[in-house]
């Protein structure tokens, strides 16, 4: 819709309406003059001089003609509303000329003294005057200037004649001018009233259609972004959904997100690569044809990665072979044609990229959301990566800490251990000199001999076992999760225990419920939970005056197998319970204070829980859980290439 003609003033398109309008209706009063002025002269033709009639009839057919002309040269103009002012002008003029060629009929009222010849010629005047109030009415003066030199001369000569009829004939020309012109006037204004309501309505409707366009407009707009919104929410959605499961390995989140993707930008291919200088490497991918697969590597000048991680923001294009794409090294071997990929950071290095792509082209171009909901992908991406490795980070600290810490406890059971093996070998000391005072004192029987070698077989096989303890428990190992019985557990540091109990004269019992199902756990890193629990019980116990007593109990509970190590020592003092887990707090002078809270970090690694609670009577219960090999995840690390 042409919104021109709105910003042009009012007051100048209702005049060019009227002067359309002039036009419109002109050829009516032309074709009357053209008819009527040689009827006119047809009957003057045998009262006035012959020259006079054809000079006067010339003169007003040629305005007429002039007038014709005017009217089919408007209707052939180019623009229909530019020059009204220049139109009306002309027009104005030619009727000018029409109105003083009828004016001069006065000719004809001198030259015919007859009253019925002078009463025709008026009656036509009064026709023509009239008949002009109907054409030329749009624009005012054009009837003005028609009307008074059409007018004024006849009527100007009969009021100046001495004779009563003429004079009221006079007379009554002047009212018809008068009359001619209000109702001229009246019609005019008019017209000029409606052709103002008539555009202003136009205004209004122009102005309702543009509203009305507009808000067609706006709603599109609004679905268009609605549309959107909803994809975005989806999309969240999903992403949400991928990452929030719980238990799930980011590995597996990793390879549930590329499928979303896949799914969402309707690309078949999903990568996670690292790169590394010139290296790209696959560290995760979906492709329906296995075409490419994990750990796989590839030039990075092969592939768009290049591209990516120079951009700032996702890369993406539909079309390769449609584009400068195409002559790209990765399309040129690949004939990847559709493409959307973001670099991926850990931290503040670059560890690679997360890309989408299919080896058809995308029919649609990649939204906003697509592009957004990518780049949310590659964060969570790169926190997960970063999460995981803080947390190989921590794990080697923690079996770096935990293996301190058995080392320092074996540093502590040092004596005791060194006890533990001079017994043996003093035993098999003491068998081997009463053996060969056997001998040297004569013939002894094989069998008498036999027995005393058994006696220092037995006494090694124990030395071995335990050095065997010792360098077991003394070892470096990264956690190893296995199916193990908690009464296994025991049984491999039965001779620690016994030992630590034994040389502080505490009274060990074990209450091990019968049929316990297996837990998941790594069997070095428990023994060291349950000797750490009893040496503290053994040196809770060691102020105590009553028989010393330590209960190692374990059984089936809500959360799995619940061990308990029970003492009837000093107890717990309730200000401090908050801080025992804390590193470093100890209330022992030659303590390191770092044994509950590995013990701590190593039940909660195995899934479970430890915890505190002091004795209905003397001393405190130490517990902790391990879950059930059945229902626990197995919570070993599994960490993605970094
Ligand atoms: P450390 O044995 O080197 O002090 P721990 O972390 O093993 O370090 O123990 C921290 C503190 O917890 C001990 O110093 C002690 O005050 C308290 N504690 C541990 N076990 C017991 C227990 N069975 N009875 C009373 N207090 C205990």
């Amino acid at each position: 819709m042409n919104a021109a003609p709105t910003a042009e003033p009012l007051a100048r398109r209702i005049f060019a309406e009227q002067v359309r309008l002039l036009y419109v209706q002109a050829p009516l009063g032309t074709i009357a003059s053209l008819l009527i002025a040689p009827l006119l002269a047809l009957v003057h033709w045998d009262i006035v001089p012959h020259a006079i009639l054809l000079c006067w009839l010339t003169l007003l057919e040629a305005t007429v003609l002039i007038r014709l002309a005017l009217i089919a040269a408007f209707q052939r103009r180019r623009e229909p509303n530019a020059d009204a002012d220049h139109w009306a002008k002309r027009y104005t003029w030619a009727c000018a000329a029409s109105g003083a060629c009828w004016g001069g009929c006065v000719v004809l009222l001198i030259l015919t003294p007859s009253l019925v010849y002078q009463s025709f010629t008026a009656l036509v005047l009064s026709g023509m005057l009239m008949g002009g109030v109907l054409t030329m009415m749009p624009v005012l003066v054009t009837y003005v200037a028609y009307a008074l030199p059409l007018s004024l001369p006849p009527v100007l000569w009969l009021l100046l004649q001495d004779d009563p009829p003429r004079a009221t004939m006079g007379a009554a020309g002047i009212l018809y001018l008068l009359l001619a012109l209000g109702t001229a006037q009246h019609y005019h204004q008019t017209l000029a009233r409606s052709l103002r309501l008539a555009l202003e309505n136009a205004g209004l409707a122009q102005s309702f259609a543009a509203a009305k366009e507009q808000a067609e407009a706006s709603n599109q707009q609004l679905a268009e972004q609605q549309a959107a919104l909803r994809g975005s929410v989806e999309a969240m959605r999903e992403l949400y959904e991928v990452i929030s499961t719980p238990r799930r390995h980011p590995i597996d989140q990793v390879q549930a997100m590329l499928a979303m993707g896949c799914q969402r930008f309707g690309l078949a291919i999903g990568i996670l690569s690292h790169v590394e200088a010139e290296r790209y490497e696959i560290v995760q991918t979906i492709t329906p044809g296995g075409e490419i697969s994990q750990g796989d590597v590839f030039a990075l000048d092969d592939t768009y990665c290049r591209d990516t991680l120079r951009a700032r923001e996702p890369l993406g294009f539909e079309h390769a072979s449609a584009s400068d794409w195409r002559r790209h090294p990765c399309y040129l071997k690949l004939k990847l044609e559709a493409y959307l990929g973001v670099s991926v950071r850990v931290g503040k290095h670059v560890y690679g990229t997360l890309n989408f792509s299919s080896f058809r082209p995308r029919p649609a171009p990649f939204t906003t959301v697509d592009r957004e909901l990518i780049q949310l992908m590659a964060r969570w991406v790169g926190s997960a990566l970063e999460q995981e490795q803080m947390a190989a980070t921590a794990q080697r600290q923690q079996t770096l800490l935990a293996h301190a810490s058995r080392l320092n406890t074996l540093g502590e059971m040092a004596s005791g251990l060194a006890h533990e093996i001079n017994q043996p070998i003093t035993a098999i000391s003491l068998y081997a000199e009463t053996g060969l005072t056997r001998l040297r004192n004569g013939p002894v029987e094989p069998a008498e001999l036999r027995e005393t070698l058994e006696k220092i077989a037995a006494q090694s096989t124990r030395t071995h076992a335990i050095i065997q303890q010792v360098r077991h428990f003394a070892r470096q190992s990264k956690p190893q999760y296995l199916t193990v019985r908690v009464s296994a557990l025991l049984d491999d540091i039965a001779d620690f225990l016994d030992m630590e109990t034994r040389r502080h004269h505490v009274h060990l019992r074990q209450d091990i419920g019968p049929d316990l199902p297996p837990v998941l756990a790594d069997p070095l890193q428990v023994q060291q939970v349950i000797l750490n629990l009893v040496r503290n019980a053994v040196d809770a116990t060691g102020s105590v005056d009553d028989p010393r007593t330590i209960r190692l109990s374990a059984h089936l509970g809500p959360d799995g197998v619940e061990l308990a190590v029970q003492d009837n020592g000093s107890g717990l003092d309730p200000s401090l319970l908050r801080q025992l887990p804390h590193p470093f707090f100890t209330t022992k002078p030659d303590g390191l204070g770092l044994g509950l809270s590995i013990s701590q970090s190593i039940v909660e690694a195995h899934g479970g829980r430890l915890w505190a609670t002091p004795n209905r009577g003397a001393g405190a219960t130490f517990h902790f859980t391990l879950p059930t090999a059945t229902r626990l995840h197995r919570p070993e690390r599994v960490e993605l290439t970094l």
